[in-house]
This record gives structure tokens, sequence and C-alpha cells, in this order.
């Protein structure tokens, strides 16, 4: 047996909440907490002990994202059991069918999910509409703060909703077709605040502020839906098969 794939499942109580999780030993420096895909793993160097120290330092962040997958894959369910999800901020029928089509009028996508060619389609359309609704919102906030931006990309970013580059193009993340508008608004304003100015300052976080009264409740409602896009069930799924 090869000591790299030697993973161990654990249960221990963290904040008083029993949690399931897995420890893997592998070649690296420092033990780090991995959630990216819904479960807690718990990655430690050969020399460490155990993982209960680095758990008990990131504990209440650990329960506190762990609520948040969860709430993600409760929305996700309830659209599933709806057979319904949500693109540009409304909500979708979906209905099974041997030929990919959109009916806008009422809102259902015909689409066979197993079917690669389908998904093909399906992604592009995404992206499509997506390039319109970033172009409308970009418009309104690039004449409300009085700058010019150069060009939107659309990309499937693993970590990141959105950029700005130095020369005022914005990038985007896919994945934004799926989070409610009011979201989608939020991170538009941000990127397109960044062409203004640059850095996270006080300032920055001050024009953002103005503009929106609740941005702590915005980034933890941004954070529950990265954690629902990234989930591996459709239409999330699609995600994954075109990397970019
Ligand atoms: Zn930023």
């Amino acid at each position: 047996m090869n000591l790299d794939d030697r993973s161990v499942i654990k249960s221990a109580y963290i904040e008083n909440r029993l949690v399931r999780y897995k420890v893997l030993r592998r070649k690296v420096r420092y033990a780090r907490i991995d959630l990216t895909n819904g479960e807690l793993v718990i990655v430690l160097p050969y020399r460490a002990k155990d993982e209960i120290k680095i758990i008990n330092k990131h504990s209440r962040w650990i329960v506190r994202t762990l609520d948040q997958i969860n709430e993600a894959k409760a929305i996700a369910e309830r659209y599933r059991a709806n057979s319904s999800i949500m693109l540009f901020g409304k909500e979708f029928k979906i209905e099974h069918s041997e030929s990919f089509f959109v009916n806008h009028l009422l809102n259902t996508i015909y689409i066979d999910q197993y079917n690669k060619k389908h998904l093909t389609l399906f992604y592009r359309f995404i992206r499509k509409e997506l390039l319109k609704a970033l172009n409308a919102i970009c418009n309104i906030y690039s004449n409300e703060l009085s700058v010019r931006y150069n060009k939107i990309y659309i990309r499937n970013q693993r970590t990141r909703w959105g950029s700005c580059s130095s020369k005022g193009s914005l990038s985007f993340n896919i994945r934004l077709a799926f989070i409610p508008k009011e979201l989608l608004k939020y991170v538009v304003y941000h990127e397109v605040l960044h062409i203004k100015i640059k850095a996270h300052n006080r300032e920055f976080f001050k024009c953002m502020r103005d503009r929106f009264s609740n941005i702590d409740e915005l980034d933890k409602l941004l954070t529950t839906y990265w954690f629902l896009t990234n989930l591996d069930t459709f239409p999330y799924n699609i995600l994954k098969r075109h990397h970019r």
C-alpha cells in the first residue's frame, strides 16, 4: 500500500457538533484544511502528530463553512425537487427532451442532461446570455462611476468570481449565471469599481458600503453560492467538463 493513499475517516466534536472528516497524510510542509468539495478534509504532513491542533485553531470557521455548504446543498435540492434551475436570476423549468431547446417565453429548457452535445449547447447558451446580462449591468455601473471598461471576458475560473485587469478589461466567472441578480450586481459593481480604485483599501470598501448596505450578508451568501455552483450535480457539473 502506498503511504500517500492512506486516508482515515474520523469524527470529532467541533464547536459541540459531531463532524465527520477525512485525514490525509501527504508530503506537505504544513497542515491544511480543505472544504472545496463540500466535505471536510485535513491534510497533514507525515511528521504531524494528529489533526486536533489545526481543527481547534479553525473550529469556528469550519463549522460556519459547513453550514454554508449544507445551505448550498439545500438550495440545490429545492431546485431539483422542482425540476428547475435558476439562471440569470430567473427560474427555468427543466424538461427532458431529445433535442436541446430554450423557450424564453415559458422559461423552459428542453435538454437531455446526459447528452454531451446538449451540455455543450447549454454551456454556450449560458455563456451568451451571461455576456448580454453583464454588458447591460457594466454599462449602468460604468456610467454611474464615470469609468470606461475595455472588454468583458467570461471565464471558468476555479477560485474567483471576477477580476479587473490594469487595462480595464473585466473577467467574470461563468458561475455568475447561477446566482441571484442581487449578488450578480454586487460582484459586477466590485469589479467596475476596481477600474477606479485598484486596491481593496478603505476607500474601496467605503464605496462598496455606500452602494450596498448589507455587504457582510452579501459576502456570506456569495460563499454559499460558490459552494452551490461547485456541486457535482446538474446544471453545475457542466462547468467541470469545460475548463479553459
Ligand atoms: Zn477585488
